[in-house]
C-alpha cells in the first residue's frame, strides 16, 4: 500500500520537491499538496520582472493543473492548513476538513513582515510577496497613483523600480544610510542608488517611518522627522519571516525557522520541512537555491537513497533594478582580513574582495558580474590565492596569468585600473 504523503505549501520549493519525488519514486506515495494561494506554484523570483513589464504572466507559470493530475498528485489550492494533529496524523484545512498523512512535508515559505506603526492596515498599504500584490501594484500604476516603498532591501528596490518603470512617481524610504546594507558596502550601494535615481526613483535614506496617514485610504507616509510624503499606494518591504505558525502549533522545535537536521527531519517523527520556512544548522535561507537543494535531498531520501543536506554557500546573484549584483561569503571583513576594492563609479562598476589568510572569504560585484562563478568557486574551495592576489579582482584570466608568471619568478603584468587594498 502506498504511503500518504502530504505537502503543505505549493510554492517554488514545495513544487520542486513534488517534481523530484514523483520522478524518483513514482509509485511509492499518494501525494496531496495543500496551497494557500488560489493558483498552482509559480515563479516568485520573476515577480519583480513581471511588475516591471519584463516578463509576462505566462513566463511565471511552472506546472498547470493537468500536470498535477497526470502525476497523480491531488492539488488543493486556495486552502490554508490551520493545524497538524501529530497524534492522529492529520492536517486540518480551513474549509476543507482534514487530510490524513503518513509523512508530512512543510514547505510554507515566508511571510512579509508588517510594520506596527499607525495606519498600516489602511487600504492601499500592501506588501510584496505574491501575484495578488503585483496585481494591486499594476492597478495603481494604471491610475498613476504616487507610491512610497518602505524598505531599501532587494524587494523594496525591485518594487520601486517596477513601479517607476510603469510611470509611477515613487519615493523609496529606508532606515539605514545605504540600500541593501546587509549585502552591499557603501561603495556598491551608491552605484545601485545612482542607477535607481536615474530610473526616476526618489530615495530618502536614514528615514524612519512613523506611520501612514489617511481616512478611508492611504494618503501619505509620515516620517519620524515630521516630513510627509503623499502616496496613494504604500508598499511595505521591510523583510520576511519564516512561516512557522503551523509548526509551532504542532509543538515542533522552532527557532527563527522550523528546526531541521541534515536529513531535513523536524523534531517530530515523519514530519519534514524544506525551503524558506526552515532553520538548518542555525541558518534560515532567504533565496530559492538552498530550498531547491533541500527539496532534492529530501526527495532522494524518501525514494530510499542516502542523501544529506549540509548547507549552501550564501550567495546572491541578481539584477537590482537592471544592475547586476553578486554578493557571496563574508562581505563584512573579519578582524585582520584584507579588503581589495576596484571602483569605477562612472562606468557603474564596483568590486570588493575580502581576503583572509590567503583565502578569498567574501566578494561583492556590482555592474559587472561575469566572474561571479570564479569567485564563488574560490570561496567554496578555500583556494590559496597568494600567487594571484594582486590581479584577482580582474577575474580568472589575469589572475591565472599572474600566478603562472609568479611561478616563473617574474613580475606580474600591470593591472588595468586602480586597485585599493585596505586592512580591516
Ligand atoms: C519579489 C520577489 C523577488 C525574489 N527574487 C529572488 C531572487 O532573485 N533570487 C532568489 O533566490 N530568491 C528570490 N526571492 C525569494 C524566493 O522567491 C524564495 O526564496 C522562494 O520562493 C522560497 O520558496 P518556498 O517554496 O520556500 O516559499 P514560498 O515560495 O513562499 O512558498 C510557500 C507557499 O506556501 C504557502 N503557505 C504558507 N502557509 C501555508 C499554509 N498554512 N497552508 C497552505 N499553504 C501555505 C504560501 O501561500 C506559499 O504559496 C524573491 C522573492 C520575491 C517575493
Amino acid at each position: 500500500m502506498r504511503e500518504r504523503l502530504v505537502v503543505v505549501g505549493n510554492g517554488m520549493v514545495g513544487l520542486r520537491f513534488v517534481e523530484e519525488v514523483t520522478r524518483r519514486a513514482p509509485d511509492r506515495f499518494d501525494i496531496t499538496v495543500i496551497g494557500a494561494e488560489p493558483v498552482p506554484a509559480y515563479n516568485r523570483v520573476l515577480l519583480s520582472a513581471l511588475l516591471a513589464g519584463g516578463v509576462t504572466d505566462d513566463d511565471c507559470r511552472f506546472r498547470d493543473r493537468r500536470w498535477y493530475l497526470a502525476s497523480r498528485v491531488r492539488l488543493i489550492t486556495g486552502a490554508r492548513a490551520t493545524g497538524i494533529d501529530t497524534a492522529e496524523r492529520e492536517v486540518h484545512i480551513r474549509g476543507h476538513g482534514f487530510v490524513p498523512f503518513d509523512r508530512l512535508v512543510l514547505a510554507t515559505g515566508s511571510e512579509p513582515i508588517r510594520l506596527s506603526a499607525p495606519g498600516m492596515d489602511l487600504p492601499g498599504v500592501i506588501t510584496f510577496r505574491d501575484l495578488a500584490d503585483v496585481a494591486v501594484m499594476r492597478a495603481a500604476a494604471q491610475r498613476k497613483t504616487p507610491a512610497v516603498v518602505i524598505g531599501g532591501g532587494l524587494l523594496g528596490l525591485e518594487a520601486a523600480y517596477g513601479l517607476a518603470r510603469a510611470g509611477v512617481a515613487v519615493t523609496l524610504v529606508h532606515l539605514a544610510d545605504r540600500v541593501m546594507e546587509r549585502q552591499l558596502d557603501t561603495g556598491a550601494a551608491r552605484i545601485v542608488e545612482a542607477a535607481m535615481r536615474e530610473r526616476g526613483v526618489d530615495i530618502v535614506l536614514e528615514a524612519q517611518t512613523a506611520g501612514v496617514v489617511g481616512r478611508d485610504q492611504v494618503e501619505a507616509v509620515r516620517l519620524a522627522d515630521g516630513r510627509t510624503i503623499p502616496a496613494g499606494l504604500v508598499v511595505v518591504a521591510v523583510g520576511v519571516r519564516p512561516s512557522v505558525g503551523l509548526a509551532v502549533g504542532a509543538g515542533l522545535s522552532v527557532e527563527r525557522g522550523i528546526v531541521v537536521d541534515d536529513a531535513l527531519d523536524t523534531s517530530a517523527d515523519g514530519i519534514h520541512a524544506i525551503g524558506e520556512c526552515v532553520s538548518h544548522r542555525g541558518i534560515v535561507y532567504g533565496l530559492v537555491e538552498p530550498g531547491y537543494a533541500q527539496a532534492t535531498v529530501l526527495a532522494r531520501r524518501l525514494a530510499g537513497e542516502d542523501a544529506r543536506y549540509t548547507g549552501t554557500l550564501l550567495s546572491t546573484r541578481l539584477k537590482v533594478s537592471g544592475v547586476p549584483v553578486f554578493s557571496a561569503g563574508d562581505v563584512t571583513p573579519p578582524v585582520g582580513a584584507e579588503v581589495i576594492t576596484l571602483s569605477d563609479a562612472s562606468a557603474g562598476r564596483y568590486a570588493r574582495l575580502v581576503v583572509e589568510r590567503d583565502r578569498l572569504v567574501g566578494a561583492i560585484l556590482v555592474g559587472e558580474t561575469r566572474h561571479a562563478g570564479f569567485f564563488q568557486e574560490l570561496i567554496t574551495n578555500r583556494t590559496d590565492i597568494s600567487g594571484s592576489r594582486d590581479e584577482l579582482v580582474f577575474g580568472p584570466r589575469l589572475a591565472s596569468a599572474s600566478a603562472a608568471i609568479e611561478n616563473q619568478a617574474e613580475p606580474a603584468p600591470e593591472p588595468a585600473a586602480d586597485v585599493v587594498a585596505e586592512a580591516a
